[in-house]
């Protein structure tokens, strides 16, 4: 996996296999990963505007308690929002907002229909510096008379439509259930050399453990017992997390991720690198040219 005894190129310098000191120690990190998938169930009342068709309302049958309802994620073990209406409950009433004439005076003109003609100051004549008088330009052919401009907002009608009910007058009332899967995930890292733990997740290894069930029992055979204990302590944690969701599915898995450390001397003294992951990733912080994160790629 290594190629570093070969010498490789960073940037546009070139470590050749005189710069590396010593051997380079292969580590393998192990990484234990618990997912829990759990689903919440919320209801709250909607309404949307009613311009007529079925409603399904109590006359069709008694309503299903929220868990009763029948839904299922898209896809297992990732993060989704579903919004249901719950059977059987929808019923129709007058708008709450219009009480049901569908309409709404105009805040712009107070329901008038008009406001006053900014240009004339409400005269409707426009008289020039000589003395001439003619009808203002702004206002005269304005709906309500000379002087008022129409409002624009209402089309001087001096009523706007009802946003609730989309100017039907009535809204169709129901109880909404809000569904929520997620994917809850602990990691434990089995801390083996200087190399930070969240370049470890980021990069492939080789899956030594996995299983997936309803409800998962902690690990208690795999060789490193210290994956068992962290299996034990983060199935137990995950057991008493979710006290208003229910757990869906449950999985674990324990992942071991090649990690070479190796020692260079190199333009200015010795200094250590990491390559890691089967993407043969490079954690080189002490490298002056490296990009943000300090590493790279070998190729
Ligand atoms: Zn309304
Ligand atoms: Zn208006
Ligand atoms: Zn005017």
């Amino acid at each position: 996996m290594l190629s570093a005894k070969a010498g490789f190129v960073f940037d546009t310098l070139e470590f050749r296999p005189s710069d590396v000191k010593g051997p380079c120690d292969v580590i393998r990190k192990l990484e234990y990963e618990l997912q829990t998938f759990t689903e919440k169930r919320e209801t709250s009342w909607a309404f949307t505007p009613y311009g007529g068709g079925d409603v399904d309302g109590p006359s069709n049958g008694p309503a299903p308690l929220p868990w009763d309802v029948e839904a299922h994620p898209a896809h297992m073990f990732h993060d989704e929002v579903k919004v249901v209406q719950v059977p059987h409950t929808a019923s129709i009433k007058e708008c709450h907002r219009c009480k049901g004439t569908g309409s709404l005076q105009c805040s712009e003109c107070h329901g008038k229909g008009w406001t006053r003609c900014l240009s004339c100051h409400g005269d409707g004549w426009y008289t020039d510096s000589s003395g001439y008088k003619e009808r203002c330009f702004y206002c005269q052919s304005s709906t309500h008379g000379h002087g008022r401009q129409d409002c624009l907002k209402c089309n001087a009608k001096g009523r706007v439509a009802c946003p609730p009910c989309d100017s039907y007058g009535q809204i169709r009332c129901f109880i909404r259930l809000t569904i929520t899967w997620k994917v809850n995930t602990s990691e434990h890292i089995v801390r083996k050399g200087a190399l930070p733990e969240n370049l470890v997740k980021e990069v492939s290894g080789q899956v030594a453990f996995e299983e997936e069930g309803n409800r998962i029992l902690p690990l208690t055979q795999f060789p490193d017992n210290t994956i068992n204990l962290a299996s034990a302590q983060l199935v137990n944690n995950h057991k008493n997390a979710f006290l208003d969701e229910r757990i869906y599915a449950q999985r674990h898995q324990v992942r071991i991720v090649p990690v070479a450390e190796v020692e260079y001397g190199f333009k200015g003294g010795p200094g250590k690198f990491w390559v890691y992951g089967y993407e043969n990733k490079v954690y080189c912080p002490d490298y002056p040219h490296t990009c943000c994160w300090g590493c790279c790629c070998v190729m």
